[in-house]
């Protein structure tokens, strides 16, 4: 008897990684997408795509740390572009208060001192008297990373169609991860979108290892160093759906402290400046919502990277053996 197909909806992120665990894990996978051209219409491709469990903690609750640190375990396993070198933490000194409260708020980290800080980051030397360094965390460039997953899942056995919009289950049989990200969000009660806006530069003086969160108690912002000078500054987050063009505000803003964090970023090449909307429930924190055969897998908020291959792990072991996580998983009727 042959496995049944199971569709994946949706080739964000998440979409991704179910594909490519289910398939791993021997189902027969279909994968659809509605865009013409791979990413063009997720918010997956707006990420800075950091994997950063710890800091993420200052905010989130501690499920995301949770998950997210065994996701932090999954990445490198099947993806061999994931650069381990940490975060740094930095505040201005009018901000040092913001420092001890993210420290407060957080672990897994050591403090620096102004001599540690340069010996770690040389390209900020002299600029902060104290840092905290969260060594375990990870980042990657989006493009080359979901490209590379697509490739793979391709190499799976995976079928994958892209302009094809997925419009709701073909019989009574089919199993369907819906991962549609906010397309979703008729389905999903308290399903909302988060608009977070950034920008990509390429600068010549700065040299940066790891990504470098600047603390400020309104505009709090982060550098991610994507590999060939190429930076990816982040990122507002502001309740609306508007996808949107990038304001002159948070233009001004995002590039502005950019500017304090270092000032070779004054002369950097504006690449791109945009907007994604991230999918978010109200405790920010992901659901996998069962409807019989329909499995929703949505909500991963700033989280999209660091969640989904926890997720996609959870979901493949809820259809192999029905164990079911209650803190993650909500068991609905059938529709
Ligand atoms: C500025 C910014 C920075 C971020 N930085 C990080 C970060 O550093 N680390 C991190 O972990 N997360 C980060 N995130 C969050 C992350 O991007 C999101 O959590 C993630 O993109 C959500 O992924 P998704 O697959 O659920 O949705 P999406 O990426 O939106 O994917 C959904 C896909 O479904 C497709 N689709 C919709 N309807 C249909 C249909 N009917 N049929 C077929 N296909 C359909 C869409 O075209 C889309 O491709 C960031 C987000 C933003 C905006």
């Amino acid at each position: 008897m042959t496995t049944p197909t199971i569709t994946v909806a949706g080739a964000g992120i998440v979409g991704l990684w179910q594909a490519l665990t289910l398939a791993r894990r021997g189902f027969s996978v279909r994968l659809i997408e509605r865009s013409v051209e791979p990413f063009a219409q997720s918010a997956s491709a707006l990420a800075g795509a950091m994997l950063a469990p710890y800091c993420e903690a200052e905010a989130a609750d501690p499920l995301v740390r949770e998950l997210g640190l065994k996701s932090l375990a999954l990445w490198p396993q099947s993806y061999p572009g994931v650069t381990v070198k940490g975060t740094l933490v930095v505040a201005g000194t009018r901000d040092r208060a913001e420092l001890v409260r993210f420290a407060r708020m957080t672990d897994g980290f050591e403090k620096l001192d102004a001599e540690e800080l340069n010996a770690l980051e040389p390209d900020l030397e002299g600029r902060f008297a104290a840092g905290l360094h969260y060594p375990a965390e990870a980042h990657m460039a989006p493009a080359e990373a979901m490209r590379f997953l697509l490739d793979a899942i391709r190499a799976a056995g995976v079928q994958v169609a892209f302009s094809s919009t997925w419009a709701g289950r073909s019989s009574a049989e089919e199993t369907v991860i819906d991962c549609r990200g906010l397309a979703a969000r008729g389905e999903l009660t308290g399903l909302r979108g988060v608009r977070g806006e950034r920008a990509i530069v390429r600068v010549r003086d700065v040299d940066l290892i790891r990504p470098v969160r600047l603390l400020h108690p309104r505009h709090p912002l982060y550098v991610v160093p994507w590999g060939g000078r190429r930076y990816m500054i982040g990122a507002t987050v502001i309740e609306s759906d508007d996808d949107g063009p990038a304001t002159v505000r948070s233009a001004l803003e995002l590039l502005g402290s950019a500017y304090a964090l270092h000032p070779a970023f004054g002369e950097a090449q504006i690449l791109d400046l945009g907007a994604g909307v991230r999918p978010a429930f109200a405790d920010n924190v992901p659901k996998i919502v069962v409807r019989g055969r329909t499995i929703h897998v949505n909500g991963l908020y700033r989280h999209g990277f660091l969640l989904a291959p926890v997720l996609a792990e959870l979901v493949a072991d809820y259809l192999a053996t029905g164990a079911v996580d209650d803190r993650v998983f909500k068991m609905e009727a059938a529709t």
